[in-house]
């Protein structure tokens, strides 16, 4: 993918500076044919699954972790607009996103439910021929900069927990607040905002599915190709960290002994079990998205599985690999201290390793999994 070292990888440092959206990346992304991954050939798309969507988000975050991280929640929202799209969705959106003319993300978290993201408060309600939507989401990726944003919302026609509505919010909605921008440790290109909605207005004919449409619930449709796009994020950093410090070690070398770092056994040790390491996650997750491209019954256990070992992996291989480049890595805005702030959303983003795991262990068991 030439666009993620010809554009992705010269804008990374200023991005992650700013706390920019990388609206140079997404420009090239959109030239590059490369934003309808998941739209059908036959609106112009390229009808790609879930094996190409985690290759193309490690290959993007070895460049810039921001930029693939806003792709993948495009990727996965779209995805999402796909799965049940009526004719106008196709037309308004998913001839625009393949056309690379609209961006997409999701809004999904809020602060009330924290990190169990598919226990929703905003409410749906209907009002004579649209609908009126009301809450506040938070950390929404890409948030002011995205065209539209899928919203879960509890479903108008039940009150049970967990059972929830997509609808689609277009940036121009009327009763959209954006809250202020979010200054995070790491990803700080991505832009996840708050989004305070006042009885948003919304078109009925942009709700995704039937509302409380199983089609839509968490395990079915968003998460799958969230933990990929996720999985996939985290392993690019991965690798970008192993990579630096491999080229750092080989590079440097001592005035006492006139040896490169890359000699000593210590070195070939720890450079030996990190890119194990990376390569276990690596090909957790191909394994995951193969068996979710054939749709067999055991792939959720292995997307869980894949995003919970991508995220704890990072941790560690980009906190191992910054030692490896000394005080160089450990430089303010050297790549290996960014490549480590990034690392760190792992731990936060829902879900994490620790509540994946949980998921893992009941599914084995035979326990339902909420
Ligand atoms: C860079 C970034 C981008 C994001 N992008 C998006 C986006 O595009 N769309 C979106 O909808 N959301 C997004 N999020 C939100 C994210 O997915 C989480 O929902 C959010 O980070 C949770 O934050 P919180 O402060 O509410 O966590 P809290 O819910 O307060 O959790 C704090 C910690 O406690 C843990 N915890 C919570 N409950 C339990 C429990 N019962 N037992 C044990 N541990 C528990 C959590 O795992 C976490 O480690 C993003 C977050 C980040 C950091």
């Amino acid at each position: 993918m030439d666009v993620a070292d010809r554009v992705l990888a010269p804008h990374a440092a200023e991005v992650d500076r700013a706390a920019a959206w990388p609206a140079a990346s997404f420009a090239a992304l959109g030239e590059a044919g490369l934003m309808g991954l998941h739209v059908t050939k036959r609106l112009g798309g390229l009808e790609e699954g879930f094996a190409a969507l985690v290759m193309a988000t490690e290959t993007l975050a070895q460049a810039c972790a921001s930029s693939a991280l806003c792709y993948g929640m495009h990727c996965v929202a779209s995805a999402v607009i796909a799965a049940k799209a009526t004719k106008d969705h196709e037309e308004r959106y998913l001839e625009p996103i393949a056309r690379g003319q609209h961006v997409t993300s999701l809004a999904l978290s809020e602060t009330g439910h924290g990190a169990h993201v598919y226990l929703a408060e905003t409410s749906l309600t209907q009002a004579a021929s649209e609908y009126r939507v009301t809450g506040v989401k938070q950390f929404v990726t890409s948030g002011g900069h995205a065209d539209s944003y899928v919203v879960s919302t509890r479903a108008s026609v039940s009150n049970e927990q967990g059972e929830f509505s997509c609808v689609l919010v277009d940036k121009t909605a009327p009763g959209l607040t954006w809250l202020e921008p979010w200054n995070g440790l790491g990803l700080r290109g991505n832009s996840s905002r708050g989004l305070q909605l006042d009885e948003a207005r919304v078109p009925l004919a942009n709700l995704l599915g039937n509302e409380g449409d199983e089609v839509w619930y968490f395990f079915q449709v968003i998460a799958p190709y969230f933990l990929l796009a996720m999985a996939g994020v985290y392993n690019g950093i991965a690798q970008a960290a192993l990579t630096g410090a491999l080229n750092h070690v080989r590079q440097r070398t001592f005035s006492h002994s006139g040896e490169a770092l890359a000699r000593a056994d210590m070195v070939q040790d720890k450079v030996a079990g990190l890119w194990a390491r990376v390569q276990q996650a690596r090909l957790l997750a191909y394994h995951a998205a193969e068996l979710a491209d054939a749709n067999d019954p055991d792939a959720l256990l292995a997307l869980l599985a894949s995003k919970a070992s991508a995220g704890e992996m990072v941790v560690h291989v980009t906190s191992e690999a910054m030692a490896l480049c000394g005080g160089i890595g450990y430089r303010e805005n050297a790549v290996q201290a960014r490549l480590l702030r990034d690392a760190q959303a792992a731990p936060v983003m829902s879900p994490t390793a620790a509540l994946l795991r949980l998921w893992v262990g009941r599914h084995l068991l035979g326990v339902p999994l909420l």
